[in-house]
């Protein structure tokens, strides 16, 4: 999808919570405060995510939007405690319906994690093991947490058929054709799209009340971009799960998400309802991204945002968007800002609104 599309999609699919969904804002699904990770490299300390701060309810959908390299896919691994060594959590606090999960063993995040919290990846060429037929990766998940009757241990044949009818029952949901037959075919005999449906399918096995999404609808093209984002729709308000979207993408964001959190440098700098974020933005980072896409009906120039996302080894005292903020001024460059809560829930990390 181009980014013409994308800003169609902005003006014209933008659309509100539905009700049913927003009773459970207090007593948040998912719920994290001051999340902070850093990566040793021989350059030195990356700060990738900072003082991160997110809730969650039941049935929201959440986009983190912003360019490569703020902190977006370092911020959903944290949350899942996916870090890769000798990456590692610094601080803060990341619950899951009340329990703390960086207080839990690894063992217990191994039982939570596809159970309760899944995460779908950007590339399901690498994600989905080659060697294996799709079947046995999406029955895995509901053997792993023991969601069929008779296992752990071997299957009696009748246990075997109830788990080929649950994995059958699964890529039906996520719209793989003759699910029968296809459930015994490896990986590469898929389409890209198909792919990233089974990355779902295996999300999906143990109805999880979270799914993190990282860039799930990068790698494919407009058609089955949109199947695969109304399938996650779909689930949101059959089950009511909530999800995250990781997405450099404003359309997808707009098209699909209730709220939006921008990020820059590691930072949440914006977060609001998604119709506030996009139609009024208040960062000056959030106003550089809107205005670096096409909008339909409008003869304008593009203006791009100046310069590149900051070093994160050796960032600023100040503001880190300073370098490439039209509207700062000397303050800026000395003193980092506060998040300020503004109303309607919107939030900014900007000198202008102190
Ligand atoms: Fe720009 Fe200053 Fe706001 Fe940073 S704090 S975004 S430099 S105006």
């Amino acid at each position: 999808m181009d980014a013409f599309d994308n800003q169609t999609k902005h003006d014209t699919l933008i659309h509100d919570k539905p009700d049913s969904l927003t009773h459970d804002e207090k007593s948040p699904v998912l719920e994290i405060s001051g999340l902070s990770t850093e990566y040793p490299t021989p350059r030195g300390t990356v700060h990738a995510v900072r003082g991160v701060d997110l809730v969650l309810g039941k049935g929201d959908i959440l986009a983190i939007v912003g360019e490569s390299g703020c902190g977006k896919s370092a911020c959903l691994l944290s949350i899942m405690r996916l870090v890769p060594p000798p990456g590692r959590i610094v601080k803060g606090s990341v619950k899951f319906r009340g329990k703390e999960l960086l207080a839990l063993s690894e063992a217990e995040m191994r039982e939570l994690r596809g159970k309760d919290m899944a995460m779908v990846f950007q590339d399901p060429m690498t994600t989905l093991n080659p060697a294996y037929r799709v079947g046995e990766q999406i029955s895995e998940s509901l053997r792993v947490h023991r969601l069929l009757p008779g296992f752990p241990g071997r299957l009696l044949r009748k246990e075997r058929e109830r788990e080929r009818e649950r994995v059958i029952d699964l890529l039906k949901q996520v719209g793989i054709p003759s699910p029968e037959h296809r459930h015994l075919e490896y990986p590469h005999q898929f389409s890209g799209g198909m792919q990233q449906r089974i990355l779902i399918a295996i999300a999906l096995a143990c109805r999880p009340k979270v799914i993190l999404a990282d860039e799930p609808t990068t790698a494919l093209d407009v058609t089955v971009q949109a199947q695969v984002l109304d399938l996650m729709r779909e689930i949101n308000e059959e089950l009511g799960t909530a999800i995250v979207l990781v997405t450099h993408d404003l359309g997808v964001a707009a098209e699909f998400c209730y709220k939006a959190a921008v990020m820059y440098a590691g930072q949440i700098v914006e977060s609001g309802g998604i119709e506030d974020v996009l139609s009024s933005p208040l960062h000056p980072y959030t106003r550089g991204l809107l205005k670096s896409i096409p909008k339909i009906g409008q003869r304008r120039e593009l203006v791009p945002i100046n310069g590149e996302v900051p070093d994160l080894t050796d960032l600023s005292e100040g503001c880190s968007f300073a370098p490439r903020c039209r509207e700062a001024y000397s303050y800026c460059e000395r003193t980092s800002p506060p998040l300020v809560h503004l109303k309607n829930g919107r939030k900014v990390r900007c000198h202008l609104y102190t």
